[in-house]
């Protein structure tokens, strides 16, 4: 089961500096991203060598299928560019001499605008095809909400996630002003 901790601001102390997702040393510091509207937040978190690169990782299908979105947008890409040559530079659209010109240059236009949104549109499609061992790394942590003062992260392993609660709420306390609540209004009674 995954648990959620919330934190004051962005900066989390982690237990040890263990790795989020197989506690072994922490060797490098990953950022972990959350976009809300126009508000980014963004959290350093310890990872191993290991689960980082695994974070990173592309599965064989994951890489096929990026593959076959790039050629898909370049055969779209080509065929909307020619089309549009093919209108464009008939003679009608454009001044005779130079129709070709125009033709051509609003075909490579087309092409290129074509391409950049087919891309943009299949390639996060690509996460699907994510190994396992990498969607777990990924899920190892992640920011699950964020205001001005607090951010909400979310742990799959609930272990970890205890330690680190009780790390970063003992840390708050420190934090605090000491001595208490600064109104006591001579109520303290002996008896
Ligand atoms: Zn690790």
């Amino acid at each position: 089961m995954s648990k959620r901790v919330t934190i004051q601001g962005d900066r989390a102390a982690f237990p040890g500096n263990a790795c989020v997702h197989c506690i072994k040393p922490g060797t490098q510091e990953v950022q972990i991203v959350k976009v809300k509207g126009y508000a980014v937040r963004k959290v350093a978190v310890p990872f191993c060598d290991d689960c980082a690169q695994l974070r990173s990782q592309k599965s064989r299908r994951q890489i096929l299928f990026e593959r076959a979105a790039v050629a898909n947008s370049i055969l779209l890409a080509l065929a909307a560019g020619a089309r549009t040559y093919i209108f464009a530079s008939n003679g009608q659209a454009f001044p005779g001499d130079v129709s070709w010109f125009w033709g051509l240059l609003l075909g490579t236009l087309v092409a290129l605008i074509v391409f950049g949104t087919m891309y943009l549109l299949i390639r996060p499609w690509a996460g699907y095809f994510r190994g396992p061992e990498t969607q777990a790394a990924l899920r190892a942590v992640t920011i699950k909400d964020f205001d001005w003062q607090t951010t909400t992260l979310e742990f799959a392993d609930e272990e970890y996630a205890a330690q680190f609660e009780r790390v970063n709420h003992k840390k708050d306390d420190q934090d605090q002003p000491a001595g208490g609540p600064a109104i006591s209004n001579g109520t303290e009674r002996e008896t």
